[in-house]
């Protein structure tokens, strides 16, 4: 590994920082750290901390000895002077004449000793910072040393590799004691430039924040030198089917098999987003023949432990073509993995002295030889972090395997890792919003009421696909509501279908689609062309046929219902003069709507639609507007607000009835109206 660390770079951020009245340490400080949260190789989502002793004046103009160490809910890689809160030093370096220490206890006195007490909790680990005496410290979750620890003879290959450079302390949980027990190794071994914590990562110090950083830099190398004398990467092979399913056929099973049942007869399921990963070294790793072995030992590093649970889900290679042994045999895995969840739940909870509280036992991690890895959480980034540190997980594993053989910390301590209030809390307690784990799909989504609609999703806290023919608008919706782009022209079937493998694969499977796209042919129903009749047909009835075969295929497969969403229009129901070639599909369209509602409606599955009329959008310009409101000698504003409510309905009115369709759970073939009251085209 090499060291990045520039002089330039360093006297820069000196200097920016500066102007901001930030000192010379703790940009350094800052600047450093952001060279190692940018390694994933040394640090991800939160493993690992940094800190730096310092000076500074309180409000009273009395210089105080702190800590300044990374708080909670900070990435290294983009942290700020802010990520890294000043502790007062001498209250934090008191408390080690005490016995022991509650996790509370800990916290309280951390946070109570902030300078600024809006502050993020410093770190859990920030009593070892105060108790060791080096200015600069920096922690890692380095995946080299990982590999070397990892190891049931961890601590002689560790000597091996470090000698007197580095001394090693035994595994104990994060917190109070440990920090105790690091200081005492420190001061038996003083002259160290680190620390190697077994099975759990690696400390360097120094004078100087670039002394600290080049010590990381330097140790983190002598672990990969050491790999590197190891075995090749590769792992013999486990014999698999000559041809496997794919990992968009397969992520619905794993979807419906990992969502929670909360109210299932009312369709309220917490689901699981997934994330898929299949790079060379992922599936050296899931195709290997001794998968369950390896795969099973535990956590490379604990502080994984809350989010990808102790053990992945192992399943079967699935054999194209038959999904169906593959569900019967994915459902028994899935039970088995529960039951074993509980069964570890209750076999630690029994020796542990603090009662702690079952957490569910879905999975957050699903290897399949010949697919990939899987990893599930409760919105897309929480998938894609779990995701990530099952690659992490391989990537140690791999190259532990290389020179012995890959054993983790002992369960009992993975439990109380996992259930630990301070890790917990990591994960954050606030209310989810309504339509968190769902999956969206939004047909015509780059503009108008699609749009609208995919912005409206989004913000219940839906993930969203957002389906158009052009790229730059889908590009452009995706990016500013964070969902994911796929260009797809809707009167294309073959089209249709790889769109939706695309959201499985991305998302893991879909529970709400709304098929939106359409566009307005006019002329008069008896000169009419075939041509233009059979061209609106084609995408405002059977591009929404398309799309709802494909989704509700998905849905069959998840086994959790789901919800249709149709954009009909006042054409439906109540034509206009020289609207039929639009009118008439979309006739056909609420139908449609209503034939999906009786098929389906004992898979779970609702089927509504949205009948709106006069939005501003590209089926109505600004041209057409002028040019209708001047036939019928009113203003724009009255001609738009020409109905009961006399107010303009835009495109985000639209989009907050489909958001509340999907959100009325008992509500099926259903069409709601959203034109501010027009009787001429009332259902009855
Ligand atoms: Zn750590």
């Amino acid at each position: 590994m090499k060291s990045l660390w520039s002089d330039d770079d360093s006297k820069t951020a000196v200097a920016r920082y500066g102007d901001k009245g930030i000192g010379e340490d703790l940009a350094l400080r800052v600047y450093t750290t952001r060279l190692l949260g940018g390694e994933p190789r040394l640090v991800l989502h939160g493993g690992g901390n940094t800190s730096v002793k310092t000076a500074v004046k309180d409000l009273l103009g009395e210089i105080v000895d702190v800590l300044c160490v990374k708080g909670s809910g900070w990435d290294m890689g983009g942290i700020e002077p802010a990520g890294l809160p000043a502790v007062r030093l001498a209250p934090l370096l008191r408390l080690r004449s005490l016995v022991s220490l509650t996790d509370e206890e800990m916290v309280n006195v951390q946070r109570s000793n902030l300078l600024d007490s809006t502050a993020p909790n410093p770190s859990v680990e920030t009593l070892l910072h105060a108790f060791l005496p080096h200015k600069f410290i920096d922690h890692t979750h380095a995946n080299a040393v990982l590999a070397i620890s990892d190891q049931p003879d961890g601590d002689a290959i560790c000597r091996e590799v470090y000698g007197s450079r580095v001394a090693i302390v035994p595994y104990i949980m994060p917190g109070f004691a440990l920090a105790k027990a690091a200081a005492e190794v420190h001061e038996a071994h003083p002259d160290v430039e680190g620390l190697v914590l077994q099975k759990h990562g690696i400390f360097s110090f120094g004078a100087s924040a670039q002394e600290a950083y080049e010590r990381m830099i330097a140790l983190v190398t002598l672990a990969e030198v050491r790999l590197e004398r190891g075995n090749n990467r590769k792992f013999k092979v486990a014999a698999l089917p000559k041809s496997v399913a794919t990992a968009a056929e397969i992520a619905p099973i794993l979807r419906g098999l990992s969502a929670l049942p909360v109210k299932p007869e009312s369709g309220v399921y917490r689901r699981f987003v997934i994330a898929y990963r299949n790079g060379s070294d992922v599936l050296n790793y899931v195709n290997g023949a001794e998968l369950s072995r390896y795969s099973q030992q535990g956590v490379v590093t604990p502080d994984h432990a809350i989010r990808t649970k102790p053990k992945p889900i192992v399943l079967p290679a699935p054999v194209a073509g038959g999904l169906d042994r593959f569900a019967d045999a994915a459902r028994v895995a899935f039970d088995t993995y529960k039951a074993d969840y509980h069964a570890y739940f209750v076999r630690n909870n029994a020796i542990s002295d603090v009662k702690r509280k079952e957490l569910d036992g879905a999975p957050r991690v699903a290897l399949v030889p010949g697919v990939g890895v899987f990893g599930f959480g409760a919105s897309a980034k929480d998938a894609r972090i779990a995701a990530d540190l099952a690659e992490t997980t391989i990537e140690v594993i791999t190259n532990a395997e290389r020179i012995g053989r890959f054993e983790s910390i002992r369960e009992f301590d993975v439990f109380d890792m996992e259930h630990w209030s301070l890790e917990q809390a990591k994960l954050g307690k606030s209310a989810e919003k309504p339509l968190q784990r769902q999956v969206v799909a939004v047909t015509g989504g780059g503009s108008g009421i699609g749009a609208a609609t995919a912005a409206a999703f989004a913000a219940k806290g839906a993930e969203v696909a957002v389906i158009d023919r052009d790229p730059a608008l889908a590009e452009e919706v995706a990016r500013k509501i964070g969902g994911f782009a796929i260009v797809c022209d809707v009167t294309d079937r073959a089209q249709v279908a790889s769109a939706f493998e695309r959201v499985a694969e991305t998302y893991g499977g879909v529970d709400v689609v709304v098929s939106n796209a359409g566009a307005a042919w006019q002329g008069r129903i008896g000169e009419v062309t075939e041509a233009i009749l059979r061209e609106s047909f084609e995408l405002n009835f059977w591009a929404h046929q398309f799309v709802a075969q494909q989704a509700v295929r998905i849905m069959k497969v998840q086994g959790t219902g789901g919800c249709l969403l149709f954009n009909t229009s006042k054409q439906a129901v109540n034509p206009g003069p020289d609207f039929g070639p639009y009118g008439l599909p979309k006739a056909a369209t609420l139908f449609l709507m209503r034939q999906y509602a009786i098929d389906y409606g004992k898979s779970g599955i609702r089927s509504n639609a949205v009948n709106a009329d006069r939005i501003r959008s590209g089926l109505l310009n600004d041209e057409m507007i002028a040019a209708r409101a001047k036939a019928r000698g009113v203003s724009e504003r009255t001609y738009m607000a020409g109905n009961l409510l006399e107010r303009e309905v835009t495109a985000e009115d639209v989009a907050q009835c489909f958001v509340a369709l999907a959100l009325a759970e008992k509500t099926t073939g259903a069409v709601l109206t959203c034109d501010g009251g027009n009787v001429a085209a009332a259902l009855r």
